[in-house]
């Protein structure tokens, strides 16, 4: 019968697991984001697309910074659409702050 760690080690526990937890986060959305590939479909898709859409939607003009996946990688639809992330369709132009609000956003309704 083990015996349960003091209240602190779980606490410590609890703080590595979430750590570990982020980690795996950010290992799904690194390898796509780092390969010669995705480098040069993003700065394709950039040059074709030189305004966020988020913005224009919103009628203001803002330059695109990133390449947005929608639906999201990660996301149920992605899988089911068995989408490697390199189709060009499933990409938006965002500055940077609509990216990091969209992002917010999917994290919220990903719950
Ligand atoms: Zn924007
Ligand atoms: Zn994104």
């Amino acid at each position: 019968m083990p015996t349960l760690p003091p209240k602190h080690d779980k606490q410590l526990l609890e703080q590595r697991r979430r750590m570990k937890q982020r980690q795996r986060q950010r290992d799904k959305y690194q390898p796509l984001l780092h390969t010669a590939r995705w480098e040069s479909l993003r700065a394709a898709y950039r040059q074709s697309h030189p305004l966020c859409f988020r913005c224009a939607e919103n009628g203001l003009i803002a330059a695109s910074e990133d390449v947005h996946h929608d639906p999201p990688r990660g996301s149920k639809e992605f899988r089911e659409r068995k989408l490697s992330g390199y189709e060009w369709d499933t990409l938006r132009a965002v500055c940077k702050k609509c990216h990091g609000e969209i992002h917010q956003q999917e994290e919220k309704d990903l719950g």
